[in-house]
């Protein structure tokens, strides 16, 4: 005996003999109790307390078994239970958790510790067969190997999906694909103000100005050629080197300055400007609230906020690409201004767009307008 399940593994061999003898030393596992000893004497399974010093006998010629004191106990098989460990030390090294096998209050042995479709703790890990399951036979072990293969590939799945997400998104909001937009073409855009831009800054007194997502530069120059000193930022230096060149055959390089930064992660410091514009800048996953705290932290007390963007409902127009979560209505915006802070108008104008001499669509504007009042 090694453990309290001795009795239960007594009785397995009598399924195989009639004759049996359960050899217990208390220092190794405790002794049946009363219920165990009417069970195994019914099954005529003789129970010996002593200690087993050794094996005797040869290779291929066993005697029996010599006990503690002296006496030979003879027997044609000697077995004894072994604790089942599982091989699990890769599994470990990679962080995987394992846990006790256990049967009542005996300990039988370790396992990796495995959910659905052979997840371990490790995100991407899976594990089948006795490593996991160390009663396992070999039909449930191949059975289990056969789930966690449709585990491991559910997660090549998600993978593969998320990589496809990563590579179509970074297509509108990461700066190598837009430095290739632009490098592709002599102009990505009209060149023209942008329609609100014009229509909330056309009364504004020239100041600083800090036009955000700048591109090549239309809004800029048409800012610095009202008076304004512009700083245009953007994360695609080949748009602003575009957008420089253009300033200076325009004669207004000494209004313009052209800094290159992904305003995602741009802080202004101790800049501040009397008019801080974006005009249809758009991010997933509602990123446009963390960039107008941004802007509106570049705002000069008395100064104005101008965010535009394509309202989402404009997505049925057919002119507008990506997803609904990428777009915003100018209510979307209002957690990143302190009301206290801001007088604060929304507003969604609508106006008539058209491209490549198709007739016009009806689009709307997202407008939020804001007044820094200390
Ligand atoms: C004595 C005995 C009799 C059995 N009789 C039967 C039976 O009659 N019918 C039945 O269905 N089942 C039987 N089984 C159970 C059967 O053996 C298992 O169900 C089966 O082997 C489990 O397969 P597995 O792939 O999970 O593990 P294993 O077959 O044990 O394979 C694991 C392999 O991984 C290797 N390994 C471990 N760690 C590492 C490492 N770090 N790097 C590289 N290799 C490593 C091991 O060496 C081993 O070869 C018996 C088991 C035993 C012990």
């Amino acid at each position: 005996a090694t453990s309290a399940m001795a009795t239960h593994q007594a009785l397995l061999w009598r399924q195989w003999t009639e004759r049996v003898t359960l050899l217990v030393d208390r220092r190794l596992a405790p002794l049946p109790g009363d219920t165990e000893l009417e069970r195994l004497e019914a099954r005529g399974v003789a129970v010996l307390e002593a200690a087993a010093e050794a094996v005797v006998g040869e290779p291929g010629a066993l005697v029996g078994v010599r006990l503690g004191d002296g006496r030979v106990l003879g027997a044609d098989a000697v077995v004894v239970a072994g604790s089942m460990q599982a091989r699990s030390e890769l599994l470990e090294s990679l962080g995987v958790a394992t846990e006790e096998v256990r049967r009542g209050d005996t300990v039988m042995g370790t396992r990796v510790a495995t959910g659905l479709m052979g997840a371990t703790s490790v995100a991407g890990v899976h594990a089948a067969g006795n490593v996991a399951d160390p009663a396992a036979q070999v039909v449930v072990a191949a059975g289990a190997g056969l789930a966690a293969g449709a585990g491991i590939n559910a997660d090549l799945v998600e993978e593969e999906a998320e990589a496809a997400v990563a590579a179509s998104r970074a297509q509108w909001f990461d700066q190598p694909h837009w430095d290739q937009r632009y490098a592709a073409h002599g102009s990505v855009w009209s060149g023209h103000v942008n329609p609100q831009l014009a229509a909330e800054a056309a009364d504004l007194p020239p100041g600083r100005a800090l036009d955000v997502g700048a591109g090549e530069g239309g809004d800029a120059l048409w800012l610095a050629a009202r008076g304004w000193q512009v700083t245009a930022l953007d994360f695609s230096e080949v748009a602003l080197q575009r957008a420089a060149e253009r300033a200076a055959a325009q004669g207004v390089g000494h209004l313009t300055e052209w800094r290159h930064a992904d305003v995602r992660g741009w802080d202004p410091g101790e800049e501040r400007w009397s008019l801080v514009t974006s005009q249809f800048l758009h991010l997933p996953d509602g990123g446009m609230v963390d960039v107008v705290r941004r802007l509106a932290s570049a705002v000069a007390p008395g100064g104005t906020l101008l965010v535009v963007g394509h309202h989402p409902d404009d997505l049925g127009t057919g002119l507008r690409h990506g997803r609904r979560e990428w777009l915003f209505a100018p209510e979307d915006l209002l957690p990143a201004l302190d009301p206290a802070q801001w007088d604060v108008e929304v507003d969604v104008r609508s106006r008539t767009e058209s491209r490549h001499g198709q007739p016009g669509v009806t689009v709307r504007d997202s407008v939020l307008r804001a007044c820094r009042l200390t």
